[in-house]
């Protein structure tokens, strides 16, 4: 009877199931409207040189209130978003945002946006980066693009075409989350990456004797600086951690140890102070009445 009802046909599905498919549903449209509303937000999560503390730059990173389920993970609907194709509307507006603010910060502090793969992909990207700059007065080589090992995986002339013409602006390019994915260390040597982003799994932890991060840690680091490129540790969180990731040579840090990711009032505030504060050393915080 099942097969007989055919597709399309939900009847022999479990009732969670139907749950859940409604659920993805009103996400989906939750989104477009969230898009439309002005219910996304860009917070700021500094970005620190290891050895001086003084802050490079910062990492936009979005954020969604839904109005009713509360704060949604990017790591949920940002695949919504690329799913429904509402990705390069909602990258679009995450460069506006970002770069409109970037152009506020002192001229040597940088911005770093995410791109989807799927952003990557169309062949509109160049221009609007290129729009984007010039409504913004922000220098191209204050804004860095992050890319993941997933855009590698359509294995096309495109995606090199693509960095070309994206280096060509003027902006840095980073390459995020980096041994997480579908590795080939063919593409380092192909790609002029800016910037090499060492991933929060290889991080956390390492600082235990018993850990073999480290030599991860520390085959990554001397790997890129061979091919001329920084690496940035993400996540580190301990002083255990920012004391390993400095001890084997990495030049830049970014993880809670310096600051969440933050507002954009506070981050324009840290970047003109300039150092970044280790969270146990800043002062309490005035008792709210
Ligand atoms: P990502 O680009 O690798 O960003 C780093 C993530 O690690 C962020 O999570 C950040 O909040 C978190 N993080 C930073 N330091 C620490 C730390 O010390 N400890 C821990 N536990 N976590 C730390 P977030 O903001 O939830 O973003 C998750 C992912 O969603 C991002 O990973 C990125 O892939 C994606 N994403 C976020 N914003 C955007 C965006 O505007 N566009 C696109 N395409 N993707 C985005
Ligand atoms: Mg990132
Ligand atoms: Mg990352
Ligand atoms: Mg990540």
């Amino acid at each position: 009877a099942a097969k007989a009802a055919g597709k399309g046909c939900f009847r022999f599905f479990a009732p969670e199931m139907h749950e859940a498919a409604r659920e993805r549903q009103l996400m989906e449209s939750d989104l477009r409207v969230a898009l439309e509303k002005g219910q996304l937000r860009v917070v700021y999560q500094p970005q620190v040189d290891a050895s001086s503390e003084e802050v490079t730059g910062f990492e936009a990173l979005i954020r969604w209130d839904h109005p009713e389920h509360g704060p949604v993970s990017p790591a949920v609907f940002i695949p919504l978003a690329e799913e429904i194709r509402l990705i390069d509307e909602i990258g679009e507006w995450v460069l506006r945002t970002a770069c409109a603010e970037a152009a506020n910060w002192p001229p040597h502090i940088s911005v770093a946006v995410n791109l989807s793969p799927i952003q990557f992909k169309s062949p509109a990207l160049t221009s609007t980066v290129r729009m984007v700059l010039g409504d913004t007065g922000l220098p191209a080589k204050r804004l860095e693009l992050e890319i993941t090992e997933g855009v590698f995986l359509s294995n096309d002339d495109h995606v090199h075409d693509m960095i070309r013409a994206l280096k060509d602006i003027g902006i840095k390019l980073a390459l995020d989350d980096f041994g997480t994915g579908y590795s080939s260390l063919s593409y380092l040597q192909r790609v002029p990456f800016d910037k090499i982003k060492i991933d929060r799994s290889f991080v956390n932890g390492a600082s235990d004797p018993e850990s073999r991060n480290a030599a991860l840690i520390r085959a990554m680091v001397g790997l890129a600086s061979d091919l001329k490129m920084r690496t940035i540790a993400e996540g580190v969180e301990t002083p255990e951690e920012l004391q390993l990731v400095r001890d084997l040579g990495c030049p830049l840090v970014q993880g809670y140890i310096f600051g969440k990711p933050m507002p954009a009032e506070e981050a324009l505030e840290l970047a003109k102070k300039g150092a970044a504060t280790l969270p146990a050393q800043l002062p309490p915080r005035e008792p709210r009445i």
